[in-house]
């Protein structure tokens, strides 16, 4: 039922980075009563780390300083330029690219982001164990949210930042629409984050001159390495193709060193894999740091959804726009995301106006999201040395890689905020 408060009642549903982006904006309007419900028992982010490019720093400096002094806060970390190389076959240790951006990524943990980005947010507005499990229109037009604990609430805008596995959008697009589910996008990875000592001394004095990200590309897979924690932890990443069938149940299996030894054996002449998996400096190997190793399936919104709303119901993040992470984009967008909804909620004074507000960020949002969805994937396969007459021949890898970046990184958030705010308004 509607409160008597006449404040804009907002409701955040997931405690990922995309949720806790959005709460935190929209701390700042005195006219929203924002709250954030999440599934788990506390709000904290596992996996490694996200790299916010240039589009991803000019969405923040869009949102305010609050988000932007997060990031910093969270020991954010300047790549300075990002090396591609050929790690495999006779082209083995030939450079692709060396890329200097005029505004540098920065690479830096989810977990201390997120907790950053939560820590000016009032205990009392973020729930945790509370699983979404249903949602209704109220008569008076509030949107009523159903809990697995049988506890309800409402609201006057519902958005969903429940990630790949979560219920809004299947709440907006319907249990049997073809878009609802994310495909096995082909490729499985494995992280871990490693001292930055200890990848010094196993990759070598060279990859750690500066701090640059490293691509290394090979037979049906690759590898990354990056600078984390104001310089203190590793990254290492490592990529595969294939074949195989992934049930959308199984989002991960254990992973033992046989299996990580197979899947990259066709590597002949790689020191990467060696150091990645072989050399051992004090009983470990840089990617057998990790105890819990595991592959995680990698899957994304393939097919396109005809919208991101239903009614006063939007999506954000990965429940809008799951992708592989080829393109360092899917936190990135789920910025853009919060910069265009936060803007077009710092505009809407009556709940009456967020039919308009939601309209206005499903047109200029969906198009460009779609996008990227699309070009990761694609280009996690030349990435991989599987893109189509393209393989590890080092001329053709720098012109299929060269120009796929452009569109995502020189986007003009300025003016993504103008078209939005122009719908929103029916100029
Ligand atoms: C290997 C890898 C590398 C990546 N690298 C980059 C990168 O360099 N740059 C970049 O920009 N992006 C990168 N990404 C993508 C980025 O990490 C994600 O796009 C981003 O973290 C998604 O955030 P989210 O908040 O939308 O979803 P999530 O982080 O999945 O959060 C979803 C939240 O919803 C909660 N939830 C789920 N269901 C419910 C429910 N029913 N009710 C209530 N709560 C629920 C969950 O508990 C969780 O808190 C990478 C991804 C991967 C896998």
């Amino acid at each position: 039922m509607a409160s008597e408060n006449k404040r804009l009642r907002i409701a955040i549903t997931g405690g990922g980075l995309a949720g806790a982006t959005l709460i935190n904006a929209l701390m700042k309007y005195p006219h929203i009563d924002v709250h954030i419900y999440k599934s788990a028992p506390e709000f904290s982010e596992r996996g490694t780390a996200v790299g916010l490019a240039k589009n991803s720093q000019n969405a923040l400096d869009e949102i305010g300083p609050s988000v932007k002094d997060a990031l910093v806060a969270a020991g954010a970390v300047s790549m300075n330029s990002t090396r591609g190389a050929i790690a495999s076959g006779p082209n083995a240790g030939k450079i692709i690219f060396d890329l200097v951006a005029d505004v540098p990524p920065q690479g830096v943990h989810r977990a201390a982001f997120l907790k950053q980005l939560l820590a000016p947010v009032p205990r009392e507005v973020m729930h945790n164990n509370k699983k979404l499990v249903k949602v209704e229109d109220a008569a008076d037009g509030s949107i009523v949210l159903f809990f697995k604990d049988g506890s309800k609430e409402y609201a006057d805008l519902l958005v969903g930042a429940d990630g790949v596995h979560g219920y809004v959008r299947e709440h907006i697009l319907g249990a049997d629409h073809p878009a609802l589910q994310p495909t096995f996008a082909g490729f499985w990875d494995c992280r871990a984050l490693v001292p930055f000592s200890k990848a010094k001394e196993v990759l070598g004095e060279e990859c750690f001159k500066e701090h640059r990200r490293y691509v290394w590309s090979g037979d049906g897979g690759m590898f990354m390495h990056d600078v984390l924690d104001n310089g203190k932890m590793v990254q290492c990443v490592a990529s595969k193709v294939t074949d195989e069938d992934w049930d959308p149940k199984e989002w991960k299996r254990d992973l033992d060193r046989e299996t990580l030894e197979n899947a990259f054996a066709s590597w002949t002449n790689s020191p990467i894999v060696k150091n990645m998996i072989e050399v051992k400096l004090n009983d470990h190997q840089l990617l057998l740091q990790n105890p819990e190793l595991q592959a995680f399936a990698q899957w994304d919104h393939h097919i396109n959804a005809p919208t991101f709303y239903r009614g006063r119901v939007c999506v954000i993040g990965d429940s809008a726009h799951a992708m592989t992470p080829y393109h360092g984009a899917g936190a990135g967008q789920a910025i853009e995301d919060v910069m265009i909804l936060e803007t077009l909620l710092g505009e809407v004074k009556e709940p009456s106006q967020l039919d308009a507000a939601v309209k206005a960020y499903d047109e200029v949002r969906r198009p460009r999201v779609q996008r990227v969805v699309q070009s990761s994937n694609s280009t996690g396969r030349i990435m991989c040395g599987k893109g189509p007459d393209v393989g590890l021949d080092v001329d053709k890898l720098r012109a299929a890689l060269g120009p796929r970046w452009a569109f995502l990184h020189e986007f003009d958030q300025k003016e993504h905020k103008f078209r939005a705010l122009a719908s929103f308004r029916g100029d």
